[in-house]
């Protein structure tokens, strides 16, 4: 991973917050794994809301061009995973 940024984030709140709309999201109550946006009605896992709320606050920190690397590493990591061989090297 090296050349990849790693950015530390304070995890509170960040399955809290709807992702899409930035409002308080609420727990289902037969599935609390999953949340629900009563604002923009997006309904998703709680893992799923929370990396994207910890992404959000990480890419926050950079400014635009950090952001175009972070945004290139995180591809060139995402062919890697689709081509295992690629990892080789
Ligand atoms: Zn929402």
């Amino acid at each position: 991973m090296d050349g990849i940024p790693v950015v530390f984030v304070d995890p509170k709140r960040t399955s809290k917050l709807c992702p899409i709309c930035g409002n308080r999201i609420q727990e289902y109550r037969q599935n609390r794994r999953k949340l629900l946006c009563t604002d923009c009605g997006k309904s998703m896992d709680r893992d799923v809301v929370a990396s994207m709320n910890i992404a959000h606050k990480a890419w926050s920190r950079f400014n635009m061009l950090e952001m175009i690397q972070v945004k290139r590493s995180i591809l060139l990591l995402r062919n890697q995973c689709r081509n295992p061989a690629m990892m080789m090297w």
